[in-house]
């Protein structure tokens, strides 16, 4: 196998588009986005031409239209990658998409429904099942939460959780967030329980809780440490690390008009997406010697996770309405340029 097959199978790039919201569809406004799950293609035609002109189709890995189940996602796109975490290797899986569109419905979903459970409910049931039936082995599971806001870093499962966190490197352990908190978690509803503070700490201090989530970059953290007795007797650890992202809405501020503090925060959301758009299609191209990982923190805190032996997955998700079009068209543009 060439080594760009092997990159292309190390990432995949998937677009989900939900379905017509209720003021979506009270309004009237009528859907241009047309989903081929078979061909794993997506259209989407531009409502200021007329009808069948200036369609526009999109190839990706796999696409989920506005029925698709969130056991659909995660069979299929998520779940291989959690297995090469349980042996031993990094994984990321992003959300990116126009906020609104679905990324933390993907990523989290309702926890209460089994049928709406998304990404990381159902990683987490994987991994603690897995572990439970595993015999002659040792498994230690972390946990640790963290917010990307204006390229700072902010530990949410501290107690202080305003203070602004470093990231260092080391030669043995690659780059890390220093002093960020982790914990041991021994279940799923453990882990459930440390993700939910989590999420609590981030709405803190927001004046409106949606604003403040959609221009920060979220990222929960499992670690997976497996012990096994090895033929010469001495017990050998594997670890594996798994990176759930809900990242900041893609859409451009600035044409909401966007000022001052407002502005640069702005350029720094567009930063690092694109930032992370570089490393992907760096990475998927294969052929590039040089990665640019440096160029935001997020890439660089991703970095032992996004390359190498790592598996990545990325959720581009959209809305049908022809109001978005705009932003559903850059949508498509990013994610296949990272594919
Ligand atoms: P984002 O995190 O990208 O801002 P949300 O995940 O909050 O967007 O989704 C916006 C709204 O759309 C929510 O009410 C959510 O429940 C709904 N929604 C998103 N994706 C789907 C889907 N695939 N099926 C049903 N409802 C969805
Ligand atoms: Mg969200």
């Amino acid at each position: 196998m060439s080594l760009k097959s092997k990159q292309c199978e190390a990432v995949k790039v998937v677009v989900r588009c939900r379905p017509m919201s209720r003021k979506e569809e009270a309004s009237g406004h009528e859907s241009v986005v047309q989903v081929d799950v078979k061909v794993g293609q997506v259209a989407l035609r531009n409502p200021k031409a007329g009808p069948g002109e200036l369609v526009k189709t999109f190839t990706f890995d796999a696409v989920y239209d506005a029925g698709s189940k969130q056991s659909d996602v995660y069979d299929e796109t998520v779940r291989p990658l959690v297995d090469s975490v349980l042996r031993g290797f990094n994984g990321t899986i992003f959300a990116y998409g126009q906020t609104g569109t679905g990324k933390t419905y993907t990523m989290q979903g309702q926890w209460a429904d089994a049928e709406r459970r998304g990404i990381m409910p159902s990683s987490f049931e994987h991994i603690f099942t897995n572990i439970s039936r595993s015999k002659n082995q040792q498994y230690l599971v972390r946990a640790s939460y963290l917010e990307i806001y204006q390229e700072e870093i902010r530990d949410l499962l501290a107690k202080e959780h305003g203070r602004s966190l470093e990231l260092k490197e080391s030669p043995e352990t690659g780059v890390y967030v220093s002093e960020l908190s982790s914990f041991v978690t021994k279940s799923v509803a453990e882990i459930e329980h440390v993700m939910n503070a989590g999420d609590r700490a981030r709405s803190v201090g927001a004046t409106n809780m949606n604003e403040r989530s959609s221009r920060s970059h979220a990222i929960f953290t499992v670690t997976v440490e497996c012990g096994q007795p090895g033929p010469d007797g001495r017990t050998h650890i594997r670890v594996g690390k798994l990176n759930l992202v809900d990242l900041a809405g893609s859409e451009r501020q600035a044409k909401t008009g966007a000022r001052g503090e407002r502005l640069k925060e702005a350029a720094k959301i567009n930063l690092s997406l694109s930032a992370l758009g570089n490393v992907i299609s760096a990475l998927v191209d294969g052929r590039s010697s040089h990665v640019p990982y440096r160029d935001s923190k997020l890439t660089r805190l991703l970095q032992d996770s996004l390359g190498g032996n790592a598996r990545t997955a990325m959720v581009a998700t959209l809305g049908p309405a022809a109001c978005s079009y705009e932003e559903t068209l850059t949508t498509l543009r990013y994610a296949s340029r990272a594919k």
